[in-house]
């Protein structure tokens, strides 16, 4: 039988459409995004416009139903020590980030989904960590279901992308998902670009560019449909 590979965003889908999506590929898609200051030159929501971004390319390769983002976010820079970016962000406790991951988890798998993906663009800690911590919890209690949440630099090499806020990679990756909202015009000129006084941790992002944001893309879609793969095989 020749499989075929169908996809759709959850909330558009009738109850016919997710049945055959779980019957082709049983993979729910979770991005989980944050609303949070991410300098000048960036959207708040840019977390989750990357990981829901990332997730519709997966499943356009592996098949699945790619979930709304979550924007709901522990340990965001306005909380972050030594640095004062009170306004623009919206902030979760980090144990209404543990409920709201088992809520999903649970019923995703009650829904019929054996596979969850649970792609954070936030990195913050430990939110990031609540996040595997709750899979890992999941993958004990349900042997017939897998549960993996990861962050897209988890499966990269560091060459090519490391934890960064609004730096480098994540203004490239912006720039492939939603261009229109970048404005590097916004970037200081003629200084260094520092975390204290600009909100931005890692390689300057006035190099962003289109191209290095889709070779962050393909090499993450590569090896994560390559791992998907692996786990399908290895369904009961
Ligand atoms: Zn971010």
């Amino acid at each position: 039988m020749k499989n075929r590979t169908i996809w759709g965003c959850y909330e558009q889908l009738r109850p016919d459409q997710i049945e055959a999506i779980q019957a082709s590929t049983p993979i729910a898609y979770l991005p989980w995004g944050a609303l949070e200051y991410h300098s000048y030159h960036n959207p708040v929501g840019l977390d989750g416009i990357k990981a829901h971004g990332l997730c519709v390319d997966l499943a356009k390769r592996v098949g699945g139903a790619v979930l709304p983002p979550v924007y709901q976010a522990a340990n965001l820079i306005k909380s972050y020590p030594g640095v004062d970016f009170p306004k623009h962000s919206i902030e979760f406790s980090e144990e209404l980030i543990r409920m709201t991951c088992r809520e999903y988890f649970q019923q995703l798998a009650e829904a019929g989904f054996k596979i969850t993906v649970l792609l954070t663009g936030h990195a913050g800690e430990p939110h990031i960590d609540i996040l595997k911590e709750v899979a890992e919890e999941f993958n004990q209690k349900m042997d017939d279901c897998h549960f993996w949440s990861l962050a897209e630099f988890d499966i990269l090499p560091d060459e090519l992308l490391v934890a960064n806020h609004s730096a480098l990679g994540e203004t490239s990756l912006q720039l492939v998902y939603a261009p229109e909202t970048v404005a590097l015009e916004r970037l200081p000129q003629g200084r260094e670009i520092t975390l204290v006084q600009d909100g931005i941790a890692g390689k300057d992002p006035r190099g962003a560019t289109l191209e290095h944001g889709q070779a962050i893309a393909e090499a993450f879609l590569d090896k994560a449909a390559g791992m998907l793969g692996e786990l399908l095989k290895g369904l009961k």
